[in-house]
């Protein structure tokens, strides 16, 4: 990676942007076969969670290990142009943060699942992982007292979900 332009880079990032790419399939498959339903890239909520869980009251977002700076291998720095990669890393990190905060302020939580956690080698682990979590979550609602519905999920487009084909996998 370390030799590409910061044209060629960017190009890079937005095809690895792109909606529908594996790691998020892979996740989507886990819970769909698990018996959850969601929405995805809901533009509805503060940051288009790749995944958004109504009855969870839980956003998951698939990260990219460089494009938002995570502390592992595949999330090191390049050497070369590297001031100009840690400025744009910086800056997707403040807005995850932010996207966090706005999230929270609404009574969601916030998932994030880092694509070096879906390598072969640590998937099963890691799809086991979410669906514990969102099901701690589940039982949270009750442990608590509700929280004030402040934003409402969009019914019809839940179960558009419904009809999702995973045979492009
Ligand atoms: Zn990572």
């Amino acid at each position: 990676m370390d030799k590409m332009t910061p044209e060629q880079r960017s190009r890079t990032m937005s095809r690895i942007r792109s909606r529908n790419t594996k790691p998020e399939l892979l996740v989507r498959r886990y819970l769909y076969a698990h018996g959850f339903r969601y929405r995805v890239n809901v533009k509805t909520l503060p940051g288009t969670p790749d995944i958004a869980l109504r009855k969870y009251r839980t956003a998951i977002f698939i990260n990219g290990c460089f494009w938002h700076g995570h502390s592992c291998l595949k999330g090191k720095r390049p050497k070369t142009n590297s001031e100009f990669w840690i400025q744009k890393i910086l800056r997707n990190q403040t807005r995850d943060e932010e996207v966090r905060v706005k999230l929270r302020a609404l009574g969601w939580r916030t998932m994030v699942v880092w694509e070096c956690q879906l390598t072969a080698k640590k998937r099963e682990k890691t799809l086991e992982e979410i669906v514990y979590l969102l099901n701690s979550a589940f039982l949270d609602k009750y442990r608590k007292q509700p929280q004030p519905v402040v934003y409402t999920m969009d019914e019809e487009r839940e179960v558009d979900v419904a009809a999702e084909d995973f045979e492009e996998m």
